[in-house]
């Protein structure tokens, strides 16, 4: 199947928080309803996912992927629900081949875990529109993570995607630190978050991406909100596909559990 050009798909980058978000009814989840009836329909949906990392960049080409619960210690309830949406083999084969053939392609054994339906299941209820996952390629090369730089030139590459159709989410959170959480959901958010909430922010409105690719050069606070990349990653793919002309909205922003900021945008 070939697909015709439509109207440039916004891109969002989506908070997801902790599982309990799945059943929750806040003002998080309800600026996900309000975000998604504003949003043309999309013809797919592609979420880069903080809870897929592999050696390597895949996209799940499956026809119906399942749902996966990679979550411990929860209610019984959240292992019960599942998000049956349709998958989109042929969207995801056309961002299969936008991927460097060297680097990755096509996956038929994953499907949607919680980066996905956690807050899928908020915008789109009736689970009627097509979605992939595209992973995190988490390997090392010569002994080092791949930079925060390569992550952004390949999300570039993927721009042909948003004119077929896709909506493309970034779900992970730009300051996540499990090790120093409060299992409050709505406990005070601890200075350093706040403070690197504000500084990731500020870059984001100046579109001063170079600092947010070196986020080690962005002091103390970020580094405590980002301890490992994979939560952040998520959103570095957001920005890389932000054209000139795209502005930026903050479509929620807050904090859960003292150390998880959920703050959401769109771009377009
Ligand atoms: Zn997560």
């Amino acid at each position: 199947m070939t697909f015709g050009d439509t109207d440039r798909m916004p891109v969002l980058f989506l908070g997801h928080g902790s599982p309990m978000n799945i059943i929750a009814e806040n003002d998080f989840t309800r600026s996900l309803q309000s975000l998604a009836a504003d949003l043309p329909r999309p013809d797919a949906i592609m979420v880069v996912s903080a809870h897929w990392l592999t050696d390597g960049t895949y996209v799940g080409c499956m026809e119906r992927p399942r749902t996966i619960h990679d979550f411990y210690g929860f209610p019984d309830q959240l292992y019960g629900i599942t998000y049956d949406s349709p998958g989109a083999p042929e969207h995801a084969r056309l961002a299969s081949d936008l991927l460097d053939p060297a680097v990755g392609g096509c996956d038929e054994s994953w499907g949607l875990d919680h980066a996905s339906w956690s807050v899928l299941r908020h915008m789109y209820p009736e689970a009627d529109i097509p979605v992939f996952e595209m992973s995190l390629d988490y390997s090392f090369n010569d002994w080092h993570p791949r930079p925060l730089e390569y992550h952004y030139g390949l999300a570039k590459g993927l721009a042909e995607l948003r004119r077929k159709g896709v909506l493309i989410v970034g779900s992970g959170n730009m300051v996540h630190n499990l090790g120093l959480i409060d299992f409050e959901t709505d406990a005070v958010a601890f200075d350093w978050a706040v403070e690197a909430d504000e500084t990731i922010k500020a870059k984001l409105i100046e579109r001063d991406h170079g600092p947010l690719l070196d986020y080690d050069s962005l002091g103390r606070a970020v580094a405590l909100a980002v301890p490992t990349p994979d939560h952040y990653l998520p959103m570095i793919y957001a920005i890389a596909l932000q054209e000139e002309d795209e502005p930026l909205e903050f479509t929620y922003e807050g904090f859960q559990n003292g150390s998880v900021s959920m703050r959401c945008f769109r771009i377009g």
